[in-house]
């Protein structure tokens, strides 16, 4: 049984304090970070319960599932892909998703760029960077970012927002935190050197958004805290 949406609201305001909280204590404007819930294993109720709460966006992270939830709501959504995708889905995912945060690969960005031509959209990106250095994540390395938003930033029909990445599963606090700072030291040097804002960062998921928002995160991916654990 999913949960009623009385219980998703609580654990939704007590998540929003909580943001609220973690940016006040590193100095930061709780409006300069947006929660995306990620409906991901879950009913197509999960996203009807943030539209209800009155949030915006919502983060699925495969095309395939995703599709039924966004035809039974579409409308009144913008959906973010958050999941590896793979370039032969990508005219699906341009033509369903309002931007793409796991884009790693000039095959992808270029087989994005021709699905959003076709579609004559400008298609927004955030380039997924492996700031952990964690052969198990998706994301291209740190060394072969700048080479990767080179190419972004000739696409004519994609638009780059910023970077987003997923911090190594572990145990040890630290791993995730200097994984986000990576990240934001990497956005800062890429900023400068290509000359765009690249003003989002999304990063920081239910177990590790606070040290994700003392690092500089503008978008929290947050599936289990608001939904429970997945099926
Ligand atoms: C599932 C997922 C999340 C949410 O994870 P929780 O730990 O449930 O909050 C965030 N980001 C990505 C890329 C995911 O796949």
């Amino acid at each position: 049984m999913f949960i009623e949406y009385d219980t998703f609201r609580q654990r939704a305001d007590a998540l929003m304090l909580r943001i609220a909280e973690c940016c006040r204590a590193v100095g930061r404007s709780p409006n300069e970070v947006t929660l995306l819930p990620v409906t991901k294993t879950h009913p197509v109720a999960a996203a009807e319960y943030a539209i209800r709460y009155g949030l915006t966006a919502v983060g699925e992270n495969r095309v395939q599932e995703a599709m039924q939830k966004i035809i039974g709501v579409a409308p009144a959504l913008r959906w973010e892909l958050i999941g590896h995708l793979q370039s032969n889905k990508a005219k699906l995912a341009a033509t369903h998703f309002a931007r793409i945060q796991s884009v790693d690969s000039e095959k992808l960005l270029a087989a994005l760029n021709r699905a959003a031509g076709e579609l004559g959209k400008k298609l927004p990106v955030l380039l997924q960077i492996n700031a952990g250095h964690d052969p198990a994540k998706f994301g291209i390395e740190p060394a072969d970012a700048p080479r990767l938003l080179e190419c972004a930033m000739a696409q004519t029909h994609l638009q780059v927002d910023g970077l987003m990445t997923v911090a190594p599963l572990a145990d040890d606090a630290d791993i995730a935190r200097r994984t986000f700072a990576n990240l934001r030291i990497i956005r800062d040097e890429l900023a400068t050197r290509f000359g765009t804002p690249l003003r989002e960062l999304s990063m920081g998921m239910s177990g590790d958004l606070a040290s994700a928002i003392a690092e500089g995160s503008t978008v929290v991916r947050v599936g289990s805290a608001l939904y429970g654990p997945r099926e």
